[in-house]
């Protein structure tokens, strides 16, 4: 395929991205917006192999096979609660690789490049492996919190901001030296700042309390994004800058979104430390907060039948539990008898953003009803009965009215305000923040205690 072929193939596949990406902004279009992606990334792939550059293909093939291969099987396993772990875990990836294409192409023999062209692949080179390498053990760490190997309480070193600061200044002077390094030497640098590369992402990431980890999942897809933008200046590769520079903004964005959501500024989420100050006396489960009153699956459904309107928010524990099939079915016979039934949806419920949606969309629960928190907060006021279904954080009164609590200001679900609450979870652990939760002692609230999926199927029964 000559150049100017493979040009045009990468102008579609552009396109067929930014397509990709409109789509994904809403759930009725999502489903077309993957197929775009998908395209795009197709032609993307076939218009690489078959370009110039491209001369082993022995190689090629066995890579392509082996890395297709290990996708395929992950993503064929992976569990809908797994799936913010496989996204922390593949952003890796894309850090990991970054790093080497960056070693790659510093060491690169046949690359003579002089004066002002050579300094800027340098740069190139310094900066790709930089964010290359902090995103792929930031990342790795995220992978780690999120599934639980490493715990989610922040990691606070004595003046972790200076340690910080100072790994920064120490690669901005690196840098310098390393431009007006030889071969030899400058690798020796390279492989300095990678190592110093690597210690940030990993203090970074570990000084970020659970409640944040949502922020820095979409913040660890933002960096994974300049990283392949900055791959895409080293080897030249138009397409690959378009993609990186597309993650690279969307992330952003999405994690300007989330931090909004949570009534936090990106930096502090950044330099760490949420849910360390006084988290204890807030999180300590002997503090004295009331009685809680038990429910049944028969009362509720007598409570139903007389109900004109219900909203479900679904949480963290719907998803554990595989509940939102039973859940889609309750809501069916719900509205069948003239109730009129609503979702409620916290922009961080579940353990990665959209996770809700995407789990209520599989058990084909009607777009229409699915509504965002700032949507519906407002209406539970006036609503008879809430159904909490494995949610806590997301409806946790006190970050509104405890300014101590280390969830103090995040917007929630004010589900209290309701008729009645019901809330779905096995017992009476906290949610991933780590802290209790006074919504469960409130006059109004009765726990349904068990498996969420038992217990809607359950309700199912008695109706
Ligand atoms: P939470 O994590 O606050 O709470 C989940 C609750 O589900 C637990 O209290 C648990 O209680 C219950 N539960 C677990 N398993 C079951 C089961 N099988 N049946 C019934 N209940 C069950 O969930 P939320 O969705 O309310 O909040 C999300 C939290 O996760 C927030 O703190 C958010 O910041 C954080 N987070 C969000 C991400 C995102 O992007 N959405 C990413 C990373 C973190 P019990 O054990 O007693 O049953």
């Amino acid at each position: 395929m000559n150049a100017g072929m493979v040009t045009a193939a990468y102008i579609v596949a552009a396109i067929l991205f930014i397509l990709s990406l409109a789509g994904l902004s809403k759930q009725e279009s999502a489903r077309r917006g993957n197929l775009c992606g998908i395209a795009g990334m197709t032609i993307a792939i076939i218009a690489t192999i078959l370009s110039r550059d491209v001369t082993n293909y022995g190689v090629l093939m066995i890579m392509m096979l082996i890395g297709g291969g290990i996708g395929a099987y992950l993503a064929s396993r992976v569990e809908m609660t797994q799936m913010p772990e496989l996204v922390a875990i593949l952003h890796s990836f894309v850090g990991l690789a970054a790093v080497l294409v960056g070693f790659a192409s510093y060491l690169d023999p046949d690359l003579a490049l002089q004066g002002a062209e050579h300094t800027i692949h340098n740069v190139e080179v310094y900066l790709g492996i930089l964010i290359g390498a902090l995103t792929f053990t930031g990342s790795v760490i995220a992978w780690g919190k999120l599934n639980g190997k490493i715990g989610s309480a922040p990691l606070m070193l004595p003046n972790r901001h200076l340690l910080n600061l100072g790994i920064g200044v120490a690669c901005l002077i690196l840098l310098f030296v390393f431009l007006g390094a030889g071969k030899g030497f400058g690798t020796f640098l390279l492989v300095i700042m990678t190592l110093l590369a690597f210690a940030f992402g990993v203090h970074m990431v570990m000084a970020i309390g659970g409640a944040d980890m949502p922020v820095v999942i979409s913040m660890l897809n933002s960096y994974s994004g300049w990283a392949a933008a900055a791959t895409g200046f080293m080897l030249s590769n138009d397409l690959l800058i378009i993609t990186g520079a597309l993650v690279g903004s969307s992330g952003a964005i999405l994690s300007y979104i989330m931090c909004r959501a949570m009534n936090r500024k990106f930096l502090s989420v950044i330099a760490g430390g949420f849910g360390t100050t006084d988290a204890s006396a807030a999180a300590a489960g002997d503090v004295e907060q009331g009685e809680v009153v038990p429910t049944t699956a028969d009362e509720l459904a007598l409570q139903l039948q007389d109900a004109q309107s219900v909203v479900i928010v679904p949480g963290y524990g719907m998803a554990v539990a595989h509940a939102q099939h039973p859940v889609s079915e309750l809501t069916k016979q719900l509205r069948a008898n003239g109730v009129d039934v609503r979702f409620a949806i916290h922009p961080v419920a579940g353990r990665m953003p959209g996770h809700m949606n995407v789990l209520l969309a599989e058990a084909n629960v009607p777009y229409d009803i699915v509504l965002e928190m700032d949507e519906i907060n407002d209406d539970l006021a006036d609503t008879d009965i809430v159904i909490v279904i494995g949610a806590n954080d997301t409806v946790n009164p006190s970050a509104l009215d405890d300014p101590n609590s280390p969830i103090a200001g995040m917007p929630v679900l004010e589900v209290w305000k309701a008729g009645q609450v019901i809330v779905s979870k096995r017992g009476m652990s906290t949610g991933y923040a780590g802290v209790d939760n006074p919504l469960f002692f409130h006059e109004n609230t009765r726990m349904l205690f068990g498996d969420a999926k038992d217990s809607v199927n359950d309700i199912l029964k008695a109706l």
